[in-house]
């Protein structure tokens, strides 16, 4: 299999907190958008418990979180971003969220969707990415593509639709890359939206970036400076 990423028409990418996405795919994102991907967003939670400062409270947090979102999304070129807002640490695999997901896939019609991994197993993560990344791959594999599945889509105007692919990031063996070197600049741009998240964030963010890009890199057989990596699983058409 071909280790370099091809550009889809469309994209959907789904994940659990503001600024996960950046973090996973931007580098991708804004590569694809630039070269005329529509790339959505659906974002499950509203992010409101990523904050140690005392005086905080969950309320505010939520509407700084989605604003330093829209942000993000505008530097990268997102064509529309929707939010879930289930509370941060509490998504479930449940019914609904399927659904929502499955009515995103039916609206937005992605050739692919990205989200987090949901099978690692040598290393720890955050139990929200888990519950996204896996809701996202039923979503895609049968739901979507299945008319009886979630009828009230139909009642909506939605039809049922069939992802092509779909692209873990975070993922331990990633067999798919992107070379991200033109865009390294504007994934930072895009993480520096998310202010509420970062203590020192003109000097860390840059230098994460790029050492998580080199380090990306280095497992790509083609030769690349900085790169994305994804685990990519195929559905049969
Ligand atoms: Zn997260």
């Amino acid at each position: 299999m071909a280790s370099m990423l091809e550009r889809p028409e469309r994209a959907l990418v789904v994940f659990a907190h503001p600024d996960d996405a950046e973090i996973g795919a931007g580098g991708t994102i804004a590569r694809w958008t630039r070269e005329g991907t529509q790339v959505y967003y659906l974002v499950c939670t509203n992010g409101d418990k990523g904050s140690a400062d005392p005086e905080m409270t969950p309320e505010r947090l939520a509407a700084i979180r989605e604003r330093e979102q829209r942000a993000a999304a505008e530097v990268l070129g997102i064509k529309e971003v929707v939010f879930l807002r289930y509370p941060d640490g509490e998504l479930e695999d449940t019914r609904q969220l399927r659904g929502e997901v499955v009515r995103a896939i039916r609206r937005f019609r992605p050739d692919v969707v990205l989200c987090p991994e949901p099978f690692r197993r040598s290393s720890y993560q955050h139990r929200d990415h888990r519950v996204a990344g896996r809701a996202s791959l039923d979503a895609c594999f049968p739901y979507a593509r299945d008319r009886l599945h979630f009828p009230e889509h139909e009642r909506e105007g939605l039809a049922p639709h069939k992802v092509g692919s779909i692209l873990f990031w975070q993922a331990e063996e990633p067999d798919v890359f992107t070379d991200i070197k033109e865009t390294l600049d504007l994934k930072v741009k895009a993480l520096l939206c998310h202010a509420s998240q970062m203590s020192n964030p003109g000097r860390d963010v840059p230098q994460r970036v790029r050492e998580n890009a080199q380090q990306q890199a280095t497992r790509s057989p083609e030769p690349m400076e900085y790169a994305e990596g994804f685990r990519k699983v195929e559905f049969r058409r």
